[in-house]
């Protein structure tokens, strides 16, 4: 399988490749040439997680991995998940149901991609001799779970860069306290989304990619979207896939998750609709309907892994509604640095056809949070109530919906008691975490800062 960017101007990769690289050294994400089909949807139902997974990203890997380092990776990379369903549905009402991603050991979905490519840098590492430094970009539950997942493995440095001040406090002493010396927490004075654009920046230095290996495991990295392609798959077979359509409902940000889902369907999976829900941070909301893709300011709100206005995988999507024209997604790219862009008519139409949106501001997601909770017991943190309450606008009789249940509502106390006066309790396998030392550094918001920081402070 050969992997291409979004912008046309990289070299093209393999799957290991593209998972060590990250962005395209274009500026561009890569997505392989051409989607595989997937034969066998039928076999799925009542196969373990990682079985299925295995049937999933085999097809994306090509010669990368053998079968037995990928099961493998597999295996290990799951075991670390709570549940023996790993992605268990409950079911909130008829015809809607909950894909809980919250059983990892940093109680968000983001566990699933992180956990399963960290095995997979470990064994690709171990092979080529090369020592890599990983970057990453986080409004919280991405550097928690990179942190968790790269912790102690050998040949990585891991930076992981936060807007200071805007991440829960358990998403913050998830990333703080682990102990391993080769994983290092930023606290970044900015936004979600000056973080990100100093990754850029650092990506986009090709000297300094190159003096420190740099490789970058945010949702632009193409492994991460292949491991949470699984999760449609079990989902939906449970539900009678392939003889039945499912609709999907995503809490949005970056576009990650929900564009898994659009691959999923592309592979075969019958997926009807794909619903996006954003927070008051609607940028994506906006395009979908209006075809204008215009910037804002952030507005912090209470669901703060969508608090996002620029959603980098976006990009992919529109690469595929243009028909693979990377020119016009270079064009588009550089006209967004100035602000925005109009989608043209033709690709609006086609993303309009794949997916659907819908906005939730503040006070009705916490209402959501208290109706579900009156409704069936169930506590949902913030995204997750986010993603309820939009796909309540969009349940049609006869097709299953399925809610994704991004994180635990114990990452987001603060919120879920806003809503219903009561803090969650976190799982018990984490119950020390407010009892460990924090390690963190303060560093503006510039990428000078930041490249000196680590060249000081990676330990291979
Ligand atoms: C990251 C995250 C999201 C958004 O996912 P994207 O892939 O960025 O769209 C939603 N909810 C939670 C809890 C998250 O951590």
């Amino acid at each position: 399988m050969r992997y291409v960017s979004t912008r046309g101007q990289a070299p093209v990769l393999n799957f290991e490749e593209a998972m060590l690289t990250g962005l395209a050294r274009d500026g561009g994400l890569y997505l392989p040439e051409t989607i595989p089909a997937f034969s066998g949807i039928e076999q799925l139902d009542g196969l373990s997680y990682e079985e299925v997974a295995y049937r999933v990203i085999r097809p994306f890997t090509g010669d990368s991995f053998s079968e037995d380092e990928l099961r493998g990776a597999i295996n290990r990379a799951y075991a670390r998940i709570a549940h023996v369903a790993r992605a268990p549905l409950t079911q909130l009402a008829p015809g809607h149901h909950l894909l809980e991603l919250f059983h990892g050991p940093t109680l968000a979905f983001k566990d699933f991609a992180m956990q399963l490519i960290a095995q997979l840098f470990e064994i690709a590492l171990k092979r080529s001799g090369q020592k890599i430094t990983i970057v990453g970009a986080t409004s919280g539950d991405t550097g928690s779970a990179a942190i968790e997942a790269f912790k102690g493995i050998d040949n990585v440095d891991v930076f992981i860069m936060y807007p200071h001040g805007r991440v829960s406090e358990v998403q913050r002493r998830q990333m703080t306290t682990p102990a391993a010396e080769n994983v290092h927490a930023l606290a970044v004075s900015g936004h979600f989304d000056d973080c990100q654009a100093r990754l850029k920046d650092l990506f986009n230095d090709h000297a300094f990619r190159d003096q420190v290996g740099l490789a970058g495991v945010n949702s632009i990295n193409w492994a991460r979207i292949v491991a949470q392609i699984v999760y449609y798959f079990t989902a939906a077979a449970s539900l009678g896939a392939p003889a039945r359509e499912i609709d999907f409902t995503v809490p949005t940000g970056n576009f990650g998750d929900i564009f898994a889902g659009s691959i999923a369907r592309a592979m075969g999976l019958p997926i009807r609709r794909l619903v996006v829900a954003t927070n008051q941070n609607d940028i994506l909301h906006r395009a979908l309907t209006t075809g204008e893709y215009r910037t804002g300011t952030v507005e912090p709100s209470i669901s703060p892994s969508m608090d996002i206005q620029v959603s980098s995988n976006f990009e992919r999507a529109l690469y595929l509604a243009y028909g693979g024209e990377a020119s016009a997604i270079s064009q588009l790219m550089d006209e967004l640095k100035a602000g925005g862009f109009t989608i043209s008519q033709g690709a609006l139409q086609t993303l309009q056809d794949q997916y659907v949106s819908g906005r939730v501001g503040e006070d009705d997601t916490l209402a959501m949070i208290r109706t579900v909770r009156d409704e069936t017991g169930e506590i949902l943190c913030p995204h997750s109530a986010v993603g309820v309450a939009v796909a309540r606008q969009h349940i049609e009789p006869g097709v299953p919906m399925v809610t994704l249940a991004t994180a635990h509502p114990a990452k987001f106390p603060d919120a879920v008691e806003r809503a219903i006066g009561v803090r969650p309790d976190l799982p018990p396998h984490m119950a020390d975490l407010f009892d460990l030392p924090e390690r963190v550094t303060r560093v503006e918001n510039d990428a000078e800062a930041i490249k000196s920081l680590i060249l000081e402070r990676r330990t291979q």
